[in-house]
């Protein structure tokens, strides 16, 4: 089970000053029913939750496995954004990686060494994955399963040192009988703010419903169980 935590999107959208409302609200309820399930999860950040977020972040890590989630919100040292700026397709390659290191510089200033990565909108661009490669970075999970064929595979294990972990479902798509199939990567996005109900990003009920349910069929486990590194900490910081 895997979380993206981020800015209120539904309520700020990428243009406005970030709120974290939504996150405040709902992340601590979440891993409270996650304790209660001992189900380990991987939650990735975007760098201004890391930035804004400290206390939420220390008690995500106490217990789960973070990564970076590198959006491209609206962000006014670089020239390249447009209407559609929440893109990273807006931007040059020389921009895209000066501000790939920069999000990667924010995680292991309060995070340590980068271990586990998911690229804003699953949109994998190849400039940014090369430098995530280069960073060391072990683990990537920034494809829709849907998007990720033949070509896509060989190209992976062509190009990068880090083992590709697709996204299969979203929570909103997500049936109970998906969780009794092995290696589902589901993604969450629980951002929303109280109020507001937008299923296609966050569906509180359906998420505490689906993880009463893969508790008693699965073993809900971090993304990190894919990497070969059993001695190391399941936080991915050393
Ligand atoms: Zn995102």
């Amino acid at each position: 089970m895997t979380f993206d935590i981020e800015r209120d999107y539904v309520k700020t959208g990428h243009f406005r000053r970030p709120s974290f409302e939504g996150i405040r609200s709902n992340v601590p309820r979440i891993l409270d029913k996650m304790h209660e399930n001992h189900i380990i999860g991987t939650f990735f950040l975007t760098p201004e939750v890391i930035a804004n977020c400290e206390d939420l972040v220390a008690e995500i890590k106490r217990r789960h496995a973070v990564g970076l989630h590198s959006h491209a919100y609206y962000q006014p040292e670089f020239k390249g954004w447009n209407a559609d700026g929440d893109s990273l397709a807006c931007y040059s390659p020389d921009q895209k990686t000066r501000m790939i290191l920069r999000d990667i510089g924010t995680y292991r200033h309060c995070l340590g060494k980068l271990r586990l990565f998911r690229i804003g909108r699953l949109e994998p661009d190849q400039t940014i994955l090369k430098v995530v490669s280069e960073e060391g970075c072990q683990c990537d999970s920034s494809y829709h399963a849907t998007n990720y064929g033949l070509l896509e595979r060989l190209r992976v294990a062509l190009k990068y040192d880090f083992k590709e972990k697709p996204v299969k479902y979203h929570l909103y798509g997500l049936e109970p009988s998906h969780l009794m199939r092995d290696q589902a990567v589901i993604l969450v996005h629980p951002l929303t703010p109280p109020g507001k109900s937008d299923k296609e990003v966050y569906d509180e009920n359906h998420l505490m419903r689906m993880i009463d349910i893969s508790s008693r069929y699965c073993d809900p486990k971090d993304l990190t169980s894919c990497i070969n590194t059993p001695q190391e900490s399941p936080n991915g910081y050393d």
